[in-house]
C-alpha cells in the first residue's frame, strides 16, 4: 500500500518547531519527546524526522541510515529512562484498527509501573 503523508499532523508541526515539546533525545534522523498525556510514569514518543505515516511505511521506504538512527535512538531512550530494571512496553499504533491518532510514525515507550496485559479482550 502507498501511504500519503499529511504534513499538517501535530508531530510534523513539532518537527518544524511550530509547537513545543519536551525533548528527551534528538539525533540526525530522530526526535524523542514526552507524551503530553502520559499513561505511565515514563511515557516517551520516538519519531523519525522523515515523513513516514506508520512503522510498515518506514520499514519499507526509509533509508538504512534512518532505520539505524531510529533504532539506536530507541535504545538510547530506553537507557535514559532506565527501563531495563523493571521492564517496559513499546507500542506503535497504525491505522484505523490500530487506533492511530497522529499519522506520523511514533513508538510509545512506557515504563515505571506494571503495565498489565498487552491487550484487553475486545
Ligand atoms: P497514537 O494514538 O498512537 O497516535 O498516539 C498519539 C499520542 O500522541 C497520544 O499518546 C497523545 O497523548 C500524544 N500527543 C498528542 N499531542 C501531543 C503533543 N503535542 N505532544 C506530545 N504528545 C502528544
Amino acid at each position: 500500500m502507498a501511504y500519503a503523508y499529511d504534513d499538517q499532523n501535530i508531530f510534523a508541526k513539532i518537527l518544524r518547531g511550530e509547537i513545543p515539546n519536551t525533548t528527551v533525545l534528538e539525533t540526525e534522523h530522530t526526535l524523542a519527546f514526552r507524551d503530553l498525556y502520559p499513561q505511565a510514569p515514563s511515557h516517551v514518543l520516538v519519531i523519525p524526522k522523515g515523513p513516514y505515516v506508520c512503522y510498515d511505511h518506514f520499514a519499507q521506504e526509509a533509508t538504512d541510515a534512518e532505520i539505524v538512527d531510529y533504532t539506536r535512538a530507541i535504545g538510547k531512550v530506553c537507557e535514559l529512562e532506565g527501563v531495563a530494571t523493571d521492564g517496559f512496553r513499546m507500542i506503535s499504533n497504525a491505522g484505523e484498527h490500530g487506533v492511530q491518532e497522529v499519522p506520523h510514525l511514533h513508538v510509545h515507550i512506557l515504563s515505571g509501573r506494571p503495565l498489565g496485559r498487552m491487550l484487553a479482550k475486545a
